[in-house]
């Protein structure tokens, strides 16, 4: 049997290479340890070290205990879409949206999946770098024809090219803060491209994944906050409350059309998220004061974990990094130390591969689409200072 018997939607997907990345981690670790007497240092991933904070894992609990084991409401419990909208009103600054506004989903995935499948079929554009699941999962899934509008080096806004596409699509995906870069796009940034798009009636699908991960005193802007019909915002649970196998999200938006058709469509895919994981995610929310000092203690140690790896990476000639002020992710640029000749996946692999000789793991720039093939990401959401200090001396070793 061939794989044209089956639905190009699901032969056409590619598991994240970012998984394979940590597959041959793991196949080398046991060798390089021998020959070395050292662990490898792990900058691929985007889990987190975090514990899930006590008081959700409670709450789950005592929700299950409860008897809480039914099938769910349809689009989600009112109680926890009422504590959703209240999150989105105190903390996203987004005014006027109800629980009519809210479609609980499995994860941001599950959110930003039903989003690009609102579109299938049709074009749409995202920024490049782009996320890896995007690109390979959900237009793949949706079948939509893709445009990658590149970010300049520095990762500012390249309006004048946005508005090039923007005639010709019907969504435009924006992630902010931003993996792979870590840059958090200003509110100047945002309004820009809503109103563009709005313009020229394309949806906004915003993925907001790590709105609470920012750095350096400084505020997520959300796309929703504005009053435009066009924008679909995608949350989750799995950044902010070190939340990640839970599978917890949800999306929101003004459009009541879009959310009766986001409904059908987790309802035809799962009938809906477990109930005691929504009452989990109910008092995740409600809890203020837990919620404050759990994400205020991740969000600090990252910070100083970023402040190590940029400091680090700045410090060693020919690489070119931009600070992130958001999400748990560095995107430096190494073309400085690529000789000139290489091309294609030599050329991607160059730097990777020299670095995973020395026992330190990244992901290659090709991951994240067609424009930004000398950078590699490096996640520092599993990496306490100290190993990346030690990731810092090998790197150099590798490079200088
Ligand atoms: N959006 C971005 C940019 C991400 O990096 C991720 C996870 O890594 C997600 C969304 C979705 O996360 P989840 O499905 O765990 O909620």
């Amino acid at each position: 049997m061939t794989d044209g018997s089956f639905s190009d939607s699901l032969t056409n997907i590619r598991m994240s290479p970012i998984v394979s990345i940590s597959e041959e981690v793991r196949k080398r670790s046991p060798q390089f340890a021998q020959s070395t007497g050292k662990k490898f240092v792990l900058f691929q991933r985007g889990e987190i070290d975090f514990p899930t904070p006590a008081y959700v894992v409670d709450a789950a609990k005592k929700a299950l205990d409860s008897g809480l084991t039914k099938y769910p409401k349809s689009g989600g419990e009112d109680g926890f879409k009422d504590a959703i909208a209240a999150k989105l009103r105190d903390f996203n600054r987004v005014e006027g949206l109800t629980r009519e506004n809210v479609v609980v989903t499995y994860g941001g995935q599950e959110a930003l999946e039903l989003s690009f499948k609102l579109f299938a079929g049709r074009k749409g554009a995202g920024f490049a770098p782009t996320w890896s699941c995007a690109l390979e999962n959900f237009v793949p899934f949706a079948g939509i024809d893709f445009i990658e509008v590149p970010l300049e080096h520095d990762f500012a806004v390249n309006l004048a090219a946005l508005e090039k596409v923007v005639r010709d699509i019907a969504f435009f995906y924006l992630n902010t803060p931003h993996n792979p870069t870590g840059k958090l796009f200003s509110e100047d940034e945002v309004r820009a491209i809503v109103e563009l798009c709005d313009r020229h009636g394309v949806f906004v699908i915003s993925d907001e994944a790590y709105e609470r991960i920012v750095y350096d005193g400084r505020r997520h802007f959300s796309p929703l906050a504005l009053p435009n019909e066009n924008i679909i915002g995608a949350y989750t649970f799995s950044k902010t409350y070190a939340m990640t196998g839970w599978r917890l999200g949800y999306l929101a938006t003004r459009n009541k059309r879009i959310i009766e058709l986001i409904r059908l469509g987790n309802y035809t895919q799962t009938a809906g998220v477990v109930t005691f994981l929504q009452q989990a995610g109910r008092v995740a929310l409600e809890n203020r004061a837990e919620d404050e000092k759990a994400v205020a203690a991740m969000v600090g140690e990252f910070q100083e974990r970023r402040d190590v790896l940029f400091g680090g990476l700045r410090s060693i000639k020919g690489v070119q990094v931009t600070k992130p002020h958001g999400a748990f992710y560095l995107f430096p640029n190494f073309s400085a130390l690529i000789p000139d000749g290489l091309q294609g996946r030599e050329r991607s692999m160059y730097v990777y591969d020299k670095l995973m000789d020395r026992g330190v793991a990244t992901v290659y720039g090709a991951c994240f689409g067609k424009h930004f093939g000398d950078n590699l990401r490096f996640s520092f959401s599993m990496t306490p200072p100290e190993e990346i200090r030690e990731g810092l001396r090998r790197i150099r070793e590798v490079l200088e």
